[in-house]
């Protein structure tokens, strides 16, 4: 496991190859953000923002997803996988909103995971992303990252990857780190074919290490 003077080598590196890592979900206001993070479930970025480019267009409030049927919306976001599902979570979490928060997406996350559709990891994107509250949302990739590193245990929860990150990890960086771990994730250390040979971190990471045992870090 790589001690705290490593993490801080490992994160600083990572903060280099990506300085400008940051929430790829287009969104103008946390409503939207709320939105395009619930459509985003098993599901690339890319492919929920050229649905929310037209999607955004049509509804800018919570009232606005109430206004169709749900047929209706569920046309609108067909192309996203599990789409039936979101539809009716994306309905539900406009009326909840209406109803219980005035309108408002809440700034909280134990509000927020009330939220049909919306577990920890979505809520803590929206509080870091939208209202700036220090947060580490722990998708696949600051999973799989966290774990190749040896910052976290192969057999820790996605929960326990979150809580060792905040303890291992300034307050401060918690957000930053969040995004530059899924950047690393998701353009170098793939889950398939990590980039190990072109790796700053290979010396200190016990998976780039083991690959390279069994010569499959090809230079
Ligand atoms: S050495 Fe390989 S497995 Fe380790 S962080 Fe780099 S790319 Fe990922």
């Amino acid at each position: 496991m790589l001690n705290l003077k490593q993490i801080e080598f490992c994160l600083e590196k990572i903060g280099d190859m990506f300085p400008h890592a940051e929430c790829e979900l287009v969104h103008s206001n946390p409503f939207e953000l709320v939105v395009a993070v619930a459509l985003s479930a098993q599901c690339t970025d890319a492919l929920v923002n050229r649905v929310t480019k037209t999607l955004f267009q049509k509804y800018k409030r919570p009232e606005d997803y109430l206004a169709v049927s749900l047929e209706e919306l569920q046309q609108d976001i067909k192309s996203i996988g599990l789409y039936r599902n979101k539809a009716k979570n994306i309905q539900k979490l406009s009326e909840m909103i209406i109803e219980d928060y005035g309108g408002e997406v809440p700034k909280d996350r134990d509000e927020l995971v009330k939220l049909p559709g919306v577990g920890r990891k979505t809520a803590n994107v929206v509080v870091s992303v939208a209202f700036g509250v220090p947060a580490i949302a722990v998708d696949t990739h600051v999973e799989r990252v966290s774990k190749r590193l040896g910052i976290c245990r192969w057999k820790d929860s996605v929960l326990e990857v979150e809580k060792t990150l905040m303890r291992k990890v300034p307050k401060e960086d918690w957000s930053v780190t969040h995004h530059r771990l899924i950047f690393f994730g998701r353009y170098h250390c793939k889950a398939q074919s990590p980039r190990c040979a072109e790796c700053p971190l290979l010396s200190l990471c016990r998976e780039g290490q083991k690959r390279e045992k069994k010569g499959l870090v090809k230079r």
